[in-house]
Order: structure tokens, then sequence, then C-alpha cells
């Protein structure tokens, strides 16, 4: 018989993520205000997006840093507050991984710590978060996809298997953020110790799992712009181009915040709404399956299993 008879369905793995992020206000003027850190919507609605999925893998990432426990009083303050539906994560195929977000108090605000500062701040979370046994520290989620060289080395040195905070394309240096993945991939790949956003002869050994990146066009936009897979996008934005990624690539990361989900708004790029996420996970399905491949759902821990 020859190999051409042998051949099976391909599988295209789809590793879902959410970040327990602080629930932002679409409809308020100070919309990113890192200060009012609320986080409402993971506790009342979660489980709601838990339901949603049906059983199918997810990771998720849930914040455990300073700026938690300043207001909370807990570095554990989302796990402990939320035994019950921590208990549904796990009993429904979901899997708890760590994200931090690397702030400072300065003037009564919330505001990115210094570079100079990046490395003391994630080592003093991460000495903390250990303590957590809830929550796996040994993957990790940058919050506002914050990196240098001296972090990743950092990371890289804790022990963490798998970094999930590249933006590949996108770079940003204002007053409001500061990151550069500009030359980074869509695939997970070993980071260079000279270059973070790329693979080198010198790799760590910390694997980077990119957020997919594709370009989209929402009716604000002059031109199309790369952004993150978010299920919570309105789908015919999100899937203006996620066909030929599909056709070339046997992954696809993906990432959603459960307030775009779960409260309500409205915006010209996320929907907040349950039905366009449940929409959008049964449209993705089928248009991997449209070019002959299966969709195999897992967790980023899988990544390196
Ligand atoms: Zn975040």
């Amino acid at each position: 018989m020859s190999l051409r008879h042998c051949r099976t369905m391909e599988n295209f793995d789809i590793y879902l993520t959410f970040d327990i992020d602080q629930d932002f206000d679409p409809n308020s003027a100070d919309y990113y205000n890192r200060t009012a850190a609320k986080f409402d919507s993971f506790g009342t609605g979660f489980q709601k997006i838990i339901d949603a999925l049906g059983g199918k893998a997810f990771s998720v990432f849930v914040r455990s840093d300073h700026q938690i426990k300043t207001v909370y009083g807990d570095y554990g303050y989302l796990i402990n507050s939320n035994p019950s539906l921590i208990k549904s994560i796990k009993e429904n195929n979901g899997e708890l991984n760590w994200h931090i977000h690397l702030y400072e108090e300065r003037d009564n605000e919330w505001v990115p710590v210094g570079e100079s500062r990046l490395v003391s701040s994630f080592l003093e979370d991460l000495c903390n978060v250990k303590s957590i046994p809830e929550i796996n520290w040994r993957i990790v989620r940058i919050g506002e996809c914050v990196m240098n060289n001296e972090l990743m080395a950092a990371i890289n040195a804790a022990g963490i298997k798998i970094d999930s905070t590249a933006l590949p394309g996108r770079k940003r240096d204002d007053s409001e953020k500061k990151l550069d993945w500009l030359i980074t991939d869509n695939l997970p790949y070993y980071p260079s110790a000279q270059d973070y956003r790329t693979f080198g002869v010198d790799s760590l050994n910390v694997l980077e799992a990119p957020m997919v990146t594709i370009p989209m066009k929402a009716s604000y936009d002059k031109e199309p712009i790369l952004r993150y897979v978010n299920l919570s996008f309105k789908t015919d934005i999100l899937f203006q181009n996620i066909e030929e990624f599909i056709r070339n690539n046997k992954s696809l990361l993906s990432i959603t915040h459960p307030f775009e989900v779960l409260s309500p708004g409205t915006h010209g790029l996320i929907a907040y709404d349950m039905e366009v996420f449940r929409n959008n996970i049964k449209e993705l399905v089928t248009r991997v399956e449209k070019f002959g491949k299966r969709p195999v759902f897992k967790h980023v821990s899988e990544l390196t299993a």
C-alpha cells in the first residue's frame, strides 16, 4: 500500500486561554483604569463560560501579584474568594496558570513598574505565588505583554516551563504601554538569550507560546491591525482572515477576558455577548474542519508535556 493511502486526518490544536483580569467598563471614560481593580465578572459569571465550553480543555491565567495582595490583602485572593468556581474549573477540564501584572502604586495610582524594576517585582511575586497550590506558576503570562531580555532570563532561571506573553507583530512605546514583539512569529519557540522575541542558537529552556495574532479590520480602523484571536470579538471581524492561518498552521492559541463575554457593553470590536462567544467557538471548529483538519482542544501545559 502506498503512503498516500495511509494518510490520516491532520490534527489542529486549539488552546483556549482566559486571563482573569480586572473588569473594565467599556462605556466609561477611564476604560483602562489600572487602579479600579474589581474582578466581579470572574466570581459571578465565569461559570457561564465554563458551561459554554461544554468540557473542552481550557487554560485560565489567574492574577496573583503585588497589586492583588495590596488591594485585597492576599496574593491568592481570586482563588480563595471563589472556592466552588475554582473546583468547577478543575472538574470541567480547565487548568489554572499564573497571570501577573507588574504594577506599583505611585501617588494613589497603579502604574506599570519601571523597566529596571521588572525582574525584582517578578521575583517578589514568584516567591509568593509558590504558596498557592492551586496556581501552576510554571506557566505564566505577564500582563500588558511586558517583556525584556532580563525578565525572560529571570523567567527561565526560575524554572518556568511556558511563558505565554508574546503578541506577535506588535510594538508600542508610548505613555500608556511599552511592549515589543514586532519580529515574533505566531508559533511557539524557545527564545534566544540575546533577543527574547525570537529563537536563536543560544535558546533558553522556557517555551514561549504566543497569543496568535491575525490581521483584523474593525469599522473604526483605517487599515487591518494584527490582533490576538479573542473569542469575544464580533464574528465577522474575528474571522476575516482566520482561514489562511488555519490552512497554513497546526495550532492556534486564543485569549479572552471574562468581562468581554459577561459584561454588558457596546464596542466596535468586542461583542460583549455570550451568544457571540458560543457561536465563535462553533465557527472556529467549522473552519478547521473545512480544511480537512481535526480540531483538538488542549491545555497550554500540554505544549511541553
Ligand atoms: Zn492581564
